[in-house]
Parts: C-alpha cells; sequence; structure tokens
C-alpha cells in the first residue's frame, strides 16, 4: 500500500489486532511504546514499512481537539486512539516487517523544535467518533 493510502477503521482495528496477536520480542520494541514516545535514535526504521494514513485531507489542516471522555491526558498509556482527533487525524500507520506489529508516528512541531513521536497501535483503545466544532 502506498504511504498515502487512507486507512478506514477497519483497516486500522485489522492492523492493530494482528499487532497485539504478536508474543515475540522484537528489535522495533513498538510494544513497549504504549504512550506517546520519542522515537529513540536506536529505532529500527528500516524494518518498517507504511501501512497508511489517517489524514483525510492533505490540503486541509486537521482539528487540534484531543478526545479525552476519561481524564485521560495527551501523555496517558490509556489515553484513546481517537482516530478524528489530534494528533491521530496527522498520523501514519506504519508496521513492523518483522514482527508484524503496528504503529502510529507524526511529527510533533513546536516553536524550536520538531520531534518524531511514536505510539503502539492498541485495539483497546481505537475509537472512531466525530470531532465537536
Ligand atoms: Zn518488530
Amino acid at each position: 500500500m502506498a504511504h498515502d493510502h487512507l486507512l478506514s477503521s477497519d483497516d486500522i482495528m485489522a492492523l492493530a489486532r494482528t499487532s497485539s496477536a504478536v508474543a515475540r520480542p522484537c528489535a522495533c520494541r513498538i510494544d513497549s511504546f504504549r504512550e506517546w514516545t520519542r522515537v529513540p535514535a536506536d529505532f529500527p526504521q528500516a524494518q518498517l514499512r507504511p501501512a497508511g494514513t489517517l489524514v483525510h485531507d492533505p490540503y486541509a489542516e486537521p482539528t487540534y481537539a484531543e478526545y479525552h471522555p476519561d481524564g485521560t491526558s495527551y501523555w496517558s498509556p490509556d489515553a484513546p486512539i481517537a482516530l478524528r482527533h489530534f494528533p491521530y487525524n496527522r498520523c501514519t500507520v506504519q508496521q513492523c516487517g518483522v514482527c508484524q506489529r503496528a504503529c502510529l508516528t507524526y511529527v510533533e512541531a513546536g516553536g524550536y523544535y520538531v520531534e518524531p513521536r511514536i505510539r503502539a497501535l492498541d485495539p483497546r483503545l481505537i475509537v472512531d467518533v466525530a470531532v465537536d466544532d
């Protein structure tokens, strides 16, 4: 699949279920990135394959609204993976070609830095709810 292939919520759930069923250790350590984490310097990027994107319209700025109905925060390991909300609406989904685990990645851009971030794709946390304007 192409890097810019828009994943449906069914696609994402299938990737997440495959990922969560993997038990063997792997150099990618995707299973250890339960919350948003700076991509480690030794991350084996060459092992990963893009599965697709969550960006619906590359020409529109997606919302910065976050979704935390249960009091989680951006950094919580149990924060919902709300596909239409920030930062998931900017993410690429990548799958490790060695172990088949899947992760979300995007680049957080602050005033003075850019930081690539990674989070494991956990099927228990995925929600596809509309954004309230
Ligand atoms: Zn792996």
